[in-house]
């Protein structure tokens, strides 16, 4: 078989093939599951000089490689670590460039526990952290410092699903000398590709869609030619390397993520656009509506949306909120999302200091699972009612 170039092929193609070479593995189409801590050398000059591809199991074996092959061709990446959790993906490469004395901005929006760890262990490091407005754009440039060495952004933001105009912000913050990230884990490379938008360092909670079973915990970091070096130079320092098995699984949750995915948008819009007409809502925000704040923005930079957005209630606080989720039967009451089954989760945004938001009631998150649509829209249909009836 002739040598292929996927990484000019369509997305589907990708996925379906990117990451592995069959001929390595005596013809077999997926890699192998390599369990390894030590790799022998055939002898000391070898051994001293660390003259081999593999030479310990925290650097690397055939199957982390698979996955990470097969990221860089997704996401245009020159390299790509794995790490045990999407949250280790955020922290690996804030740890890998910042240095006291430094400032990071992070959009307001972000992940909760990426908050977390900002607040907690950036500070203690002697890291300064400063919140910005997700709709801040090229505006930026008013907030970077002399020493701002990290821009952080997410979009859409996690539960409230703002969208970033991360080409200007990203261009402001290069010229200044910043890294910028982006937490892409909502879009996936399908929907958003970061580094072709200016963004050093793309992020992926694979927990999510790429897993896509609930059933395992994983994260991945791509980054371009010049933030490489570092990124990689952080992950074998700190020794923060995924199980061969987990790594395996979101290799194969990656060849069948397209036609997962295209499901999840296309039911998660139908029922986002249903919602839009049902009494006891108020808003729902979902990037693809025309009534969203940020869809000229979506449209301009993204190719799809994911099965995940939030509604707000029309009125009523905890409460409601409770009697809504208490009559779900098809929605599971869970954190994350990705997975094939509809989950539902009261969203807290008690500590946001620029999008807490006036939202005119409780704010619900629903990831849109594979079930089928009409029993996905009844079951939401009974938490209105129970709500209603509070
Ligand atoms: C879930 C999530 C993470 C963290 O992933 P885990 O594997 O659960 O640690 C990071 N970022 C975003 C946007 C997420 O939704």
């Amino acid at each position: 078989m002739a040598a292929r170039d996927f990484g000019k092929m369509g997305i589907n193609t990708q996925l379906a093939h990117a990451g592995n070479v069959p001929g390595d593995y005596f013809g077999f189409v997926n890699p192998p599951v390599v369990h390894g801590s030590t790799v022998l050398f055939p002898d000391a000059a070898t051994m001293a000089a660390r003259a081999q591809k593999y030479t310990y199991g925290t650097r690397g074996t055939p199957t982390t490689d698979a996955l990470a092959e097969a990221m860089n061709t997704l996401e245009g990446s020159t390299g790509t670590i794995i790490v045990p959790s999407g949250l280790a993906a955020v922290t690996v490469p804030l740890l890998a460039f910042l240095s006291a004395g430094d400032h990071a901005l992070i959009v307001d929006s972000v992940y909760g526990p990426t908050r977390l760890f900002a607040n907690t262990m950036l500070k203690r490091l002697g890291i300064e952290v400063e919140y910005y407005d997700p709709n801040i754009g090229a505006g930026i440039a008013a907030l970077m410092r002399a020493n701002t060495r990290v821009v952080f952004t997410e979009s859409p933001g996690s539960n409230t699903f703002e969208i970033q105009d991360v080409p200007a912000i990203a261009k402001v913050a290069r010229e200044a000398g910043a890294v910028v990230m982006m937490d892409n884990t909502w879009a996936t490379p399908l929907y958003f590709k970061p580094l072709d938008h200016g963004v050093d360092v793309s992020i992926h909670a694979a927990t999510k869609y790429p897993a896509g079973h609930s059933d395992v915990l994983l994260g991945t970091v791509s980054a371009n030619k010049e933030c490489w070096p570092r990124l990689h130079e952080a992950f074998l320092a700190l020794g923060c390397c995924a199980g061969p098995d987990d790594v395996y699984q979101v290799l194969r949750g990656l060849r069948t993520m397209g036609v997962r995915l295209e499901h999840h948008r296309k039911s998660a819009l139908d029922i986002a656009r249903w919602l839009e007409t049902q009494p006891g809502v108020a808003r729902v925000l979902h990037p693809a509506l025309e009534s969203h704040p940020g869809h000229k923005l979506w449209k301009r930079d993204f190719c799809g949306s994911s099965g995940i957005f939030s509604i707000v209630l029309a009125g009523g606080g905890q409460k409601h909120a409770h009697a809504f989720l208490d009559a779900l039967q098809i929605f599971g009451l869970g954190y994350s999302w990705g997975g094939f089954e509809s989950l539902a989760v009261h969203v807290y945004l008690g500590d946001r200091t620029i999008t807490g938001g006036s939202y005119e009631g409780p704010l619900i998150r629903l990831q849109i699972g594979l079930e089928d649509v009409d029993d996905i829209k009844a079951d939401i249909a009974r938490g209105l009612k129970a709500a209603a009836a509070v």
